[in-house]
């Protein structure tokens, strides 16, 4: 266990001070000390109030008694003090109890009121380039972040979504260019991104800040899995802006879709309601591939990038939103609009596909001549129709034939010589087409996978043998080139 000699307020001033200057791009090779030695942290320091300075000394006092316990207490094996770790599970499991009871309370309270339908949820998704692991978190580096407002009534009804440019710390470049290429495509140097944190906790509080409840920024719904990476994107904006991070709680969106389901499946007949909170998760992990194809609702980076895009934030809360429309729109008596309470699929091109096989038609009798045997393609274009527009009449044929360029004839015993062609250019010692010198992969290797003809595997019955050998000896010659193998 280090000492904890150092770890005043001051100590913990720096610590946030540093956290925000980084997020401004400045580094600190030797860590502290080069923000010991910083002037404008010292003068930063003097010039706080007493009632701020008053929360770093809290910080110490805290940090102080907590060092105390645990250099007098049980520990893990891997040194992490018992009493410590249990009271982290107790503050887990209370958080969990807050969730559940906020979120039956106000779908009771909306129920009561018939507002249900109109209710406004916050949806959260990020995306990242890497991770680390400081004091036993994961840290995740942020690459893109939408948040959306969510009425059952309105689908996603706004959304704010950010692309990050913040400079990428030395080491950590490769993991961002893996992460980035198997993932989300972004690329980790882009010129419309946002590279300053504390400008993107501004826009991201003044897009929250007329959804506050009673002077209180509204839970941010995530799946379960991405609850640490939020988290992480919650810190690193309030320390870059020098504000609490725990002015935002975040909620779990499966949790949420449990307590809507126990409130609508009273109404819905072919539901059960006594598994929800499982039917919840496995929900949000089918929502995925259910609507991998649906697009159109990307932001502006991913909707003309190759690949990735099914990752974009923006995309996946529309996922989730259609996810809780598919279940909750039905009992709850609310009409459901394409493009709001699911995918608008006007002009989606799997979606003319499937349709066009549907129409798909072909007569069993044919008639008299084949122009009334009409077979619907997947364009939608019938066969006579494309040969009747297409086909060319005697006068464009004879057009297009004047145009034609003479061939040209190379007569390969002058090879040194220039050749002119058609327009009048000179070309110098083409060679002639021969065949390839190589043969392909598999007619050389034939014989490596080719049962063994050979004597022992297969004796030679009745003096058949001779044949046998004949074959062998017969060279395999290599193709002429060009339409020798369509025989
Ligand atoms: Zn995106």
């Amino acid at each position: 266990m280090p000492k904890n000699k150092g770890r005043n307020a001051f100590y913990f001033f720096m610590i946030d001070w540093k956290k925000r200057e980084e997020a401004r791009g400045c580094t600190f090779p030797n860590d502290l000390k080069d923000v010991q030695a910083s002037q404008k942290c010292n003068e930063e320091w003097q010039s706080l109030t007493k009632q701020q300075k008053g929360l770093y000394e809290a910080r110490a006092k805290k940090n102080k008694i907590q060092s105390e316990r645990n250099t007098n207490s049980k520990k893990t094996t891997f040194g992490e003090p018992i009493k410590f770790l249990e009271e982290e599970e107790k503050a887990k499991r209370e958080f969990r109890l807050d969730m559940h009871e906020y979120l039956e309370s106000t779908i009771i309270r909306a129920v009561n009121h018939n507002v249900l339908p109109q209710l406004k949820f916050c949806f959260i998704h990020v995306n990242w380039f890497f991770t680390k692991i400081v004091d036993n978190i994961t840290e995740y580096f942020p690459a893109e972040y939408a948040i959306g407002v969510f009425s059952l009534e309105n689908g996603i009804e706004d959304i704010h979504h950010t692309i990050v440019n913040a400079p990428i710390p030395l080491g950590y470049k490769r993991q961002a260019l893996e992460t980035s290429r198997s993932n989300h495509n972004i690329p980790i140097e882009n010129q419309n991104g946002e590279s300053n944190f504390a400008v993107m906790y501004e826009k991201f509080t003044n897009f929250l800040k007329h959804r506050k409840i009673v002077d209180r920024y509204p839970p941010l719904y995530t799946i379960k899995g991405l609850t640490g990476a939020v988290q992480s994107l919650i810190t690193k904006l309030c320390d870059a802006a020098g504000q609490d991070k725990e002015q935002f709680l975040i909620y779990e969106i499966e949790s949420l879709f449990k307590h809507l389901a126990d409130e609508a499946y009273k109404k819905r007949a072919d539901r059960d309601i006594q598994h929800t909170a499982a039917y919840a998760e496995y929900t949000f992990t089918r929502l995925d591939s259910k609507y991998l194809y649906k697009r159109g609702n990307e932001c502006l980076i991913h909707e003309f990038m190759e690949g990735g895009s099914e990752y974009c934030s923006k995309l996946v809360l529309y996922r989730w939103a259609w996810g809780m429309c598919e279940e909750f729109c039905e009992p709850l008596q609310i009409d459901m609009k394409p493009g709001v309470h699911f995918p608008d699929d006007t002009d989606c091109t799997y979606k003319l596909i499937t349709q066009s096989m549907a129409n798909l038609d072909i007569k069993l009798e044919i008639p008299q001549i084949s122009d009334q045997c009409s077979v619907v393609s997947a364009t939608g274009v019938r066969e006579q129709h494309r040969i009747k527009v297409s086909e060319r009449t005697y006068e464009e044929k004879m057009v297009l034939r004047s145009k034609c360029q003479p061939v040209t004839v190379v007569d390969h015993s002058k090879l040194n010589e220039p050749i002119i062609d058609g327009s009048g250019h000179k070309k110098f010692d083409e060679r002639p087409m021969r065949a390839p010198n190589t043969i392909s992969y598999v007619a050389a290797t034939m014989d490596d996978y080719a049962p063994k003809n050979d004597e022992t595997n297969f004796p030679p019955i009745g003096g058949r043998g001779v044949l046998h050998r004949k074959i062998k000896e017969v060279s395999r010659k290599a193709s002429l080139g060009r339409g020798q193998g369509y025989a």
